[in-house]
């Protein structure tokens, strides 16, 4: 594999990521683009000890363009996109409409109260592009690209790991309109956080709790557990097993663990990263045959934060999740899951990984 940075016209940074060695890439970006915009403000709430992100400027981002103005496809002789080249493999850059930014504003932030402090949102946003290819799918892409994908995740993770204002770094894609997608190439992106997330942090306790008690992983007594009992196990290979787990909170849930106890992607070997593309496109695969239609999803990589204490307890998965619970119908979060933050599932776990097995791929 092959790396390539570059800077686009207004200064972001582009790297292709090329299964040749031998690929060329001196493309210019010869569009004339606004200056970046300044970076989106953290405010703390002390009500639930939590970050906000306040990021006004995403409200002008590119929504749903016409499929000739895509801004991920490769550019042409007739027009320029956010990809210089004619062609690649695959590419990330950062976010031309950041939630996080770098480096900082050089205007102080004023606190709206004394319990509200705000700082600077200083973090990263990147996009991947996993495909030239407008109508492809993650799940139509060949175990060669996803080995691609994932060694440019875990570059991205270790690159980003290094800022000294990051924190964690979150890989993840969201796929349909359903979940809000505002672009349909095929894409994921990357969050590098100035802050560890909440639902890290919830992840850390328990693993600390557990590890206090038993002496044991948490993560990894889970998947003993689940390959134990089976009856939720969707699919598997030597390094990775695919499972709804047992206390899903959507309707369909699948996490995909690797066998062996990993803090993140850059901690992968070759064996495991090359086992992880077939179990995932096999999932995808069943996912998109359940409804006959391609099934809305979120897929986010659960990575160790970079620095926390207990970071050594975080136990490296993916984790998709779909708001679909029948052909026409989708599970909003209403009244428990958005004020109360308790999830009540449709579906029970064991149910929705016997249609996932079954379905006729
Ligand atoms: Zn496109």
């Amino acid at each position: 594999m092959k790396r390539t940075a570059i800077q686009l016209a207004d200064g972001r940074e582009l790297i292709y990521f090329d299964e040749r060695d031998d690929a060329v890439r001196d493309e210019i970006d010869r569009r004339d683009l606004p200056t970046q915009p300044p970076a989106a403000e953290l405010r703390y709430d002390p009500l639930v000890d939590e970050w906000v992100a306040m990021a006004a400027h995403r409200q002008a981002r590119t929504f749903l363009p016409a499929a000739g103005d895509c801004p991920l496809d490769p550019s042409s002789a007739e027009r320029s996109t956010e990809i210089p080249a004619y062609d690649y493999d695959v590419v990330v850059f950062e976010n031309r409409f950041p939630s996080f930014n770098y480096p900082a504003p050089v205007d102080p932030l004023a606190d709206p109260t004394p319990l509200s402090p705000a700082r600077p949102a200083i973090g990263r946003c990147e996009v991947v592009c996993f495909t030239p290819d407008h109508n492809a799918s993650f799940a139509s892409l060949s175990p060669e690209r996803v080995r691609t994908v994932m060694a440019a995740l875990a570059d991205r993770t270790a690159e980003l790991s290094a800022l000294p204002e990051v924190e964690h770094v979150f890989c993840f894609e969201n796929r349909g309109e359903e979940i809000g997608v505002t672009l349909h190439h095929p894409h994921g992106q990357i969050y590098a956080y100035p802050f560890v997330p909440p639902r890290t942090l919830t992840m850390l306790r328990a693993a600390r709790r557990y590890a206090d008690g038993t002496g044991g992983v948490l993560g990894a007594d889970i998947l003993a557990a689940e390959r134990a009992a089976e009856v939720r196990v969707v699919t598997a290979n030597e390094h990775w097993t695919a499972y709804v787990p047992a206390a899903a909170r959507w309707p369909f849930e699948v996490h995909v663990v690797p066998h062996r106890h990993v803090l993140n992607l850059p901690g992968l070997t070759d064996a495991e990263v090359a086992a992880f593309g077939p179990v995932y496109l096999d999932l995808l695969r069943r996912c998109d045959a359940l409804f006959n239609a391609p099934l809305p999803y979120i897929s986010a990589w659960h990575q160790a934060p970079v620095r926390h204490p207990d970071r050594d307890l975080a136990y490296l998965h993916l984790q998709l999740t779909s708001p679909r619970r029948a052909a026409a119908k989708l599970k909003y979060l209403a009244g428990s899951e958005s004020a109360m933050g308790a999830f009540v599932n449709d579906v029970r776990p064991e149910h929705a990984a016997a249609l996932l097995r079954e379905v006729k791929r």
